[in-house]
């Protein structure tokens, strides 16, 4: 942020998230900056108005966390970082599926005891897999190329559909429930909103294929996590990778070396050996970084010099709850 700053602007950093009892830090500010951990629901918004604040620059693409109606209402104005490296997070979604599929994790961790045997290490390939990609926004249509690559089968499901991916990449769209009842591997890449909230639940995993793998590096809450582990360990889902936790608030982005987690719920998760569990690292690419650091700045210069800042939610978010 400060390189991308070059010292126009005076900036607070602070390590702490924001919710209602760290609010008063941003006092005297007219401009704030957050991210996805950051709780900036309604009564939040409420009390950074009445502490001057007018202008939220969330570095993320996701803004669930963002009551954006209460906002709106207050004449706070709010952008985000729609597009800061989509290949970044449809990179690493892929990078989920080969370390499961090839149990490189287990792998690595078997060699650390020196045992140097194959046994428990014979995956599968992804050439030929079908895969299902639920949302062909910015992520899905490069993790759709990506796959494309590896000679994988690709089906999507989305509420608009992407010609370009059909005529380049072969991808079928359908409905829900036949993607699920298709494919081997599901990767998730909506935005959480009242209808994807819950989306994966025992229903939806009741029709997948047995012993299918899920990756979500979208938001948490997309998935029912109690759903998720149960049908681990029914087999029904073989593989789970996750870069997101629907409680990763407190948890992800933090140090807690010696220190007990007290959530059972991923402490269950962490204990399996085929969940693929990473701290929400999916956007962290040197490159995202910049990007988001390059886009935030040319924000709060949009606004500062009373330009239309195209990164503004309202309008895009009317685009998505009219589509929906
Ligand atoms: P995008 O807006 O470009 O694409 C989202 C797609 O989802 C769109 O094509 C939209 O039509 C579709 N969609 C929306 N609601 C739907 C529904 N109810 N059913 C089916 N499809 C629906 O967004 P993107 O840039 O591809 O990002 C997707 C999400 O990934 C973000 O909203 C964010 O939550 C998450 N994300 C996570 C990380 C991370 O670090 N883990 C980083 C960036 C983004």
């Amino acid at each position: 942020m400060s390189a991308a700053n070059t010292n126009k602007y005076c900036i607070e950093l602070s390590s702490d998230s924001l919710n209602l009892q760290t609010v008063h830090m941003a006092k005297g500010f007219i401009a704030i900056s957050i991210f996805t951990g950051d709780d900036a629901s309604a009564e939040v918004i409420q009390a950074l108005y009445e502490i001057g604040v007018r202008y939220i620059a969330t570095r993320a693409a996701g803004f669930d966390n963002i009551d954006i109606d209460k906002a709106n209402e207050l004449g706070i104005k709010v952008a985000n970082v729609p597009e800061y490296s989509p290949h970044a997070i449809a990179e690493f979604a892929v990078g989920m599926m080969i370390n499961l599929s090839r149990k490189i994790t287990m792998a690595d961790k078997q060699v650390h005891q020196n045992n140097f045997t194959l046994d428990n290490l014979v995956g599968f390939n992804l050439h030929n897999k079908k895969v299902g990609i639920i949302g062909t926004g910015r992520i899905g249509s490069i993790t759709a190329k990506i796959l494309h690559g590896f000679g994988c089968r690709i089906f999507a499901y989305d509420v608009k559909h992407d010609a370009g991916l059909e005529l380049k990449y072969g991808v079928t769209y359908t409905d829900l429930q036949t993607l699920c009842s298709t494919v081997d591997i599901i990767t998730i890449h909506t935005p959480l909103n009242e209808k994807t909230k819950y989306l994966v639940n025992n229903d939806l995993i009741k029709s997948m294929k047995k012993g299918v793998m899920i990756i979500n590096t979208a938001r948490g809450p997309i998935v029912n996590t109690k759903h998720i582990i149960t049908n681990l360990q029914t087999g029904q889902i073989g593989f789970y990778g996750m870069d997101v936790y629907e409680k990763e608030k407190g948890i992800f982005f933090y140090d807690l070396t010696n220190k007990d987690i007290k959530d059972e719920t991923l402490k269950e998760l962490l204990a399996m050996p085929n969940v693929l569990v990473t701290p929400h690292q999916s956007f962290a690419s040197a490159e995202a970084l910049k990007n988001i650091a390059d886009t935030t700045m040319d924000n709060f210069n949009c606004w500062d010099k009373d330009e239309t800042c195209k990164n503004e939610l309202p309008h895009r978010l009317n685009e998505v709850k009219e589509m929906n």
